[in-house]
């Protein structure tokens, strides 16, 4: 794990596996978030509540820093990301979304992951810096996979602004909440798709193809959703040619 060197200490971490071109943007996250972290010799670590001048959990402190916050945009953003069926690493991929941690190009540039002076323009335009916004929705290629998407799904929806208000809307033309939670796994399935077609053009020089997205973004979500619900009559066939008439089932 590591070692001290007069007094510094020094990280030396092995990895179970080789690290995947998509991670290393991740792993230098973590460097520098490491590298923030004094670590003193000598001295045990343990937690400290930084909304104490103390540093020791206080109940008043905790009320305090509840009030100052808004919370009620994040709470249905996640009580709506739990409604969906997705694998955890898809879960984490939206909850990033939301926070604005998604690894675009502009967010390693403020990090100081990439350096000044880098080219940090979207991979799909190339004209707008990219953002975790504009590369998922604003963006004339994501905008065409999420048209596409409309679509397929007979549903006719405006484009909110933020990522949270996007997913909070998506799907809530039907009735049910297990409806809903359908919609929102459709949701993450195509954000999900986006993100890793735009990583297949980063690593692998793919070219960018919005119906190929689409078209995955269908399996993907038809696969987790078959994967929560073993007792679904309807086939694949069904779920892409009638989507809304296999939601309206759940
Ligand atoms: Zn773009």
């Amino acid at each position: 794990m590591g070692h001290w060197v007069n007094g510094i200490w020094c990280w030396n971490f092995e990895w179970r596996r080789a690290i995947l071109p998509r991670e290393e943007g991740a792993l230098k996250e973590f460097h520098s978030f490491l590298q923030q972290v004094n670590l003193v010799e000598g001295r045990e670590d343990k937690w400290i509540w930084n909304a104490s001048e103390e540093g020791s959990y206080i109940v008043k402190s905790a009320f305090s820093v509840l009030q100052g916050l808004e919370l009620e945009e994040p709470i249905l953003v996640f009580r709506a990301l739990w409604q969906g069926t997705a694998p955890s690493n898809v879960l984490a991929f939206g909850w990033r979304v939301f926070w604005g941690r998604l690894q675009t190009q502009e967010n390693m540039l403020r990090r100081g992951i990439i350096p000044i002076g880098e080219n940090t323009s979207c991979l799909f335009c190339h004209e707008v810096e990219e953002t975790p916004n504009h590369l998922l929705f604003n963006c004339f290629f994501s905008y065409q996979v999420w048209t596409l998407c409309y679509r397929w799904l007979g549903a006719l929806t405006a484009f909110p602004e933020s990522s949270s208000l996007h997913f909070l809307q998506f799907g809530n033309e039907f009735r049910t909440l297990k409806q809903q939670g359908v919609m929102k796994t459709v949701w993450l399935a195509i954000s999900w798709s986006v993100w890793l077609h735009r990583n297949k053009i980063l690593f692998k020089n793919d070219q960018k193809d919005a119906a190929k997205v689409v078209e995955l973004a269908q399996l993907r979500a038809w696969n987790w959703l078959r994967a929560r619900n073993k007792s679904l009559t309807y086939s694949v066939f069904d779920w892409i040619s009638q989507p809304r008439i296999c939601i309206e089932s759940f």
